[in-house]
């Protein structure tokens, strides 16, 4: 009986699993979903995406119709979270997928990654858009493919909101606004994964990606655990560069006390048009985003399904 029952179980998990992996692969990024994102957010059309800027608008009005698309609703009453950066208007995009769990949708998962950029940079042969590629259309295209992932599969027993930070490049100024108001709000977050610059693949490293801030929390040896593959490893340059403190994960951190840390794979050596011109689309490589974003989805699925938060600061 026993036995009985233990191959049913087997034969249970391994169809859930088939069905998750089903599903996750159903619903995959490809290179060419990657480019047509970045197509569009890089574009000199936008401007390099200045805050305040047309180009900027023409972004958040791209990120409010993917979410809506895809069934990803405002967590506010509209998509724009407006805040005042210091005397210019401007807002982070915030789409919200409520948990499927009565208990655990409760809880809070941030994706986030800024959208904004700096507009124009140092005159090269006439060319003076940044365009921001890399910095940061490359994290903010993670975002959108991730929340149109599992706004496709609903894999999520916790609740997600889908963040794009306006003003990051003023001084992380929206996200310091929202993790202000969250706070007021008394959400319960669990954690928060923020992208940046993930534009190039990482040279000559055992791992595809690092985090910042590797030793204030088990997140990086969790996300290796639930990917089952060294997806993320410690890049002593980040650490020294005190990346953990320079984007928009720190003030969450800084007003919940919770793991909130940056996935990243600019390592100072493999990127050289940091806020530059020529950070550009052609630049980058869509295949390993594409990678990168799909090797995310089963982590950031056990991070929104595991039954208690496994996820702790050191
Ligand atoms: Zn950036």
């Amino acid at each position: 009986m026993k036995q009985i029952i233990l191959v049913a179980i087997a034969l249970l998990c391994i169809t859930c699993k088939e069905t998750t992996v089903a599903q996750s692969s159903a619903s995959s990024t490809t290179a060419a979903d990657v480019g047509s994102i970045m197509n569009f957010l890089a574009s000199d059309e936008l401007n390099g995406r200045d805050t305040g800027s047309e180009g900027l608008e023409k972004a958040a009005k791209y990120i409010e119709s993917a979410f809506k698309e895809s069934g990803i609703t405002p967590y506010f009453e509209t998509y724009l979270d407006t805040f005042d950066a210091k005397g210019t208007e401007t807002y982070n995009v915030v789409g919200y997928l409520k948990g499927t769990d009565p208990e655990l949708s409760k809880e809070f998962v941030i994706v986030g990654a800024h959208f904004d950029h700096i507009g124009q940079g140092k005159d090269v042969n006439g060319d003076v858009i940044a365009n921001g590629a890399n910095d940061n259309a490359a994290g903010s295209t993670a975002v959108i493919s991730l929340a149109k992932h599992f706004a496709k599969t609903k894999n999520n027993k916790r609740s997600v909101l889908f963040v794009l930070f306006g003003a990051e490049e003023r001084g992380l100024l929206g996200s310091k606004h929202l993790a202000k108001v969250l706070k007021e709000k008394n959400l319960d977050l669990y954690t928060m994964v923020n992208f940046e610059m993930i534009g190039v693949p990482l040279n000559d490293k055992a791992y595809k990606a690092y985090i910042t801030g590797f030793e204030a929390s088990n997140m990086a040896k969790k996300i290796n655990e639930y990917v089952g593959s060294e997806l993320i490893g410690f890049l002593p340059k980040a650490k020294e560069f005190q990346l953990f403190r320079r984007s928009d994960n720190y003030p969450f951190y800084k007003e919940f006390g919770v793991p909130c840390q940056t996935i990243s794979t600019f390592d100072f050596t493999n990127y050289d048009y940091y806020h530059h011109v020529d950070d550009e689309v052609s630049q980058m490589n869509f295949e390993f985003m594409a990678e990168l974003i799909n090797d995310c989805v089963p982590a950031i699925t056990s991070i929104l399904n595991t039954p208690t938060k496994e996820i702790k600061l050191n």
